[in-house]
């Protein structure tokens, strides 16, 4: 007796192929299963499947199925709950389920045989020794220990502020989802570590999953959780997921969350899949951060799919930000207006003192001298913090020395030949690259158009602004660093963080201790050092030219501006003691320009309403929907006109389609327009915004028009159509 069994695998996007196999067996596995299966000529990990909720392909012809190779049995079946996230995400971003649930699994599982796996799984077991184990999906061969309950030991718990008691009993009371609006400094985390505390407490069980924008974050947070909860539950209890470790440490992580070992597992937006039997609590810190929107596959948006999860599996779900997103934040308008979570204020800092948050300075740029880079007066405050021994951040967002390299004789400029950007001069290497497909070639000596041997530099980066700095801090001595072998004293230590300077594995963290152990005075860097990092000694920050945020064409470009002021921001004076002369600096054309008015009061409920308002009246996000469908191809002509294509056919086919007329009635589809980005590696991209005021219209359309857009890719104007993709609540148009 054999059965026949729904296996789903990896296929391509659109394939012809359906993501669902049909495979023999000698018996009926349970759904959720992993198995190894062979597809084609090499063999393959699967998942088997519900047949009943996605369509196998086509008729089935029995002497064509093929036996399940291996089944890995040593793991436990994934849970109906997480098949279902899986489901949901394929459907929602418009992807293959069989592509977003096997890219959600770590790679190891793929090639590790089922013996391998069990070893693997048993050792973890040891390793966690008294720890509980095995939700009640889970077959690991390994009994579940009698006594489940945590090991004696205090936990370190601070006495929270009334602020931090009030959130923790609402969360307490209600089942949100939460939108925990808190400064930075507030104790958000703290907030974290004991709901996790009073969860695990009630229900030892139970496991949380803490989601964090970046890998970088992830050490400093580990350390946190791993400090508070190791001496109770074990070293084991905290586990990590992103995708800075290796395949061994993810494979054994993911054991450990999926097994129910692992109490607690922290990540970035991956994490989101992890398989986790005993889910009860999701936290997404920075919530507003763009980077838990994922740019390529399924391009899913984690902090939205954590909101789905928890709804799915009964967990309470925590979002929190100094500046949420503005989706969040009207999501969390009162009840009484339609809101669907609870918002949480938490505006005073731990400890502070008077003045809770740094003093916001716009230094207006139009009274400086032309083309100043450093204004005096921010010079001045800069030499006061180093007077004080006091550090100083100060940052811009672009890399390199100078973004162009040009000629004033004959016009040239450094243009990437592959794309629509300049390449960046980077001074240190003396190297022209283009940050976008990575071309680099060595600088001129002259200028390539007409050989003038004065070429110049337009614009500024990080490299020139540390360059700068240190030419104009020359003669400023750090205090009390005199010796006999330098009587006057030490030069100031000028440090730069960026893309550039952290290529390496374990330079960000050597160059960030650095700086905690204060062997930096000044440091320069990108937007990479302005989020999260726990500076202590730092109590100036400034934004050397922000301006440009201002003029983008994006219309999310404002907030995010924002978000990153008030995040830097948040690195000033985090140290209660020093929080009282700490500043934070904006050179800018524009004082009085909306974004930095609010950012002086902090006042992100005015911004968040100010910007909401013009959302609204432009029928904007969170007010519409939208999903932009972007095509790549040999020339612009053929993206645009696969795109446009596909347009027309969805007025002049679809609307045949019986039922459709409502449909289509209220999704609005623009016509195709190149990139902002044209050419990236000489692939020309062309990208169409589809938009409705119906989330509902917006996903059947997408849903049926995947068919009409494959069809369109044979129009013979479009030849030359490399790839498209449906991105649906993109973030940046
Ligand atoms: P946020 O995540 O909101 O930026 P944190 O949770 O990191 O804030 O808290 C900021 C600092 O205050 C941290 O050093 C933290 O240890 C400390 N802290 C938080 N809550 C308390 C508390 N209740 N009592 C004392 N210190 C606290
Ligand atoms: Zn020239
Ligand atoms: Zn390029």
């Amino acid at each position: 007796m054999s059965a026949w069994l729904a296996v789903l695998v990896h296929t391509p996007a659109h394939a012809s192929l359906g993501p669902v196999l049909t495979y023999r067996h000698r018996e009926v596995l349970p759904a959720g299963t992993l198995v190894r299966v062979p597809l084609g000529a090499r063999e393959t990990l699967g998942v088997v499947w519900d047949p009943a909720n996605d369509e196998a392909s086509g008729e089935i012809d029995p002497s064509k199925v093929r036996d399940i190779s291996e089944v890995l049995d040593t793991v436990g079946p994934l849970a109906g709950a997480w098949q279902q996230l899986a489901r949901f995400a394929a459907r929602y971003y418009q992807r293959s389920a069989g592509e977003v649930a096997l890219a959600a699994l770590p790679p190891q599982l793929r090639e590790l045989s089922s013996l391998q796996l069990q070893r693997k799984a048993l050792r973890l077991h040891k390793a966690q020794g008294l720890q509980p184990v095995a939700g009640k999906t889970s077959r690991a061969k390994t009994p579940p220990p009698e006594n489940a309950s945590p090991a004696q030991a205090p936990m370190q718990s601070k006495a929270l502020s009334a602020e931090q008691a009030e959130a923790l009993t609402q969360m307490e009371a209600h089942s949100g989802p939460f939108l925990l609006f808190g400064a930075t400094g507030s104790g958000k985390t703290e907030v974290y570590l004991q709901a996790v505390e009073q969860l695990l407490a009630r229900e030892p069980q139970a496991q949380a999953l803490v989601m964090v924008p970046e890998i970088n974050l992830t050490p400093q947070l580990e350390a946190r959780f791993v400090e508070r909860f190791a001496p109770q539950w074990g070293p084991q209890a905290v586990v990590s997921l992103h995708s800075g470790m290796t395949p061994a440490q993810r494979l054994s992580a993911w054991l450990a969350a999926h097994q129910g070992g692992a109490r607690i597992v922290l990540g970035t937006r991956m994490a989101v899949f992890a398989s986790m039997p005993g889910l009860r609590l999701i936290v997404v810190d920075e919530e507003h951060d763009p980077s838990y929107k994922s740019g390529e596959g399924a391009r899913y948006s984690a902090r939205d799919l954590a909101v789905y999860r928890g709804r799915l599996e009964g967990a309470k779900v925590v979002l929190g930000s100094a500046t949420p997103s503005l989706e969040s934040w009207f999501h969390s308008r009162p009840v009484a207006e339609g809101g669907r979570y609870l918002r949480l204020h938490m505006p005073s800092r731990i400890g502070a003192v008077g003045r809770s948050l740094p003093l916001v300075r716009r230094v207006d740029m139009t009274h400086q001298a032309r083309n100043t880079v450093v204004s005096l007066p921010l010079l001045a405050a800069i030499k006061e913090r180093i007077a004080r021994s006091e550090q100083s951040l100060v940052f811009l967002n672009r890399r390199g020395y100078a973004p162009v390299l040009h000629c004033s004789d004959c016009g040239w400029k450094s243009a990437c030949g592959h794309c629509s950007a300049f390449r960046v001069f980077h001074k240190n290497d003396r190297t022209l690259r283009c940050h976008h497909c990575g071309h680099s070639e060595r600088v001129p000596r002259t200028c390539p158009g007409c050989g003038n041997p004065d070429i110049l530099t337009l614009g500024r980066g990080t490299e020139q602004i540390e360059e700068l700095l240190t030419a104009l801090l020359a003669d400023v001595r750090r205090p009390g660093s005199q010796s006999p072998a330098q009587p006057e004293g030490e030069p100031v230590r000028i440090g730069r963080i960026d893309a550039d300077t952290t290529r390496l594995k374990g330079a960000l963290q050597s160059q960030l201790a650095a700086v905690h152990a204060g062997e930096v005075d000044v440091l320069v860097g990108t937007q990479m050092i302005a989020k999260g990092h726990d500076f202590r000694r730092i109590t100036l920050v400034a934004a050397i030219n922000p301006d440009s945020a201002l003029f983008s064409s994006d219309f999310r470009a404002p907030e995010r501006l924002f978000s990153l002021l008030l995040q830097a921001a948040g690195r000033a004076g985090r140290d209660a003691a020093m929080g009282a002369q700490s500043e934070v600096w904006v050179q800018t054309f524009q004082p009085a320009h909306p974004v930095y008015a609010a950012l002086k009061n902090y006042d992100y409920p005015s911004f968040a309403h100010s910007q909401l308002q013009e959302r609204e009246q432009a029928g904007m996000p969170p007010f519409s929907y939208q999903a932009l469908v972007r095509a790549d191809a040999r020339s612009q002509e053929a993206a645009q006109a696969f795109l446009n294509a596909a347009r027309k056919r969805a007025s002049s086919d679809m609307a045949h389609w019986p039922g459709w007329g409502q449909v289509l009635e209220q999704v609005m589809l623009y016509p195709a327009v190149p990139m902002s980005m044209q050419r990236v590696a000489n692939v020309e991209r062309a990208q169409m915004l589809v938009e409705s005021t119906s989330r509902h219209a917006l996903q059947s359309f997408l849903a049926a028009w995947q068919e009409v857009l494959q069809a369109s890719r044979s129009d013979p104007a479009c030849k030359g159509l490399i790839r498209w993709a449906i991105d649906v609540d993109p973030l940046s148009i």
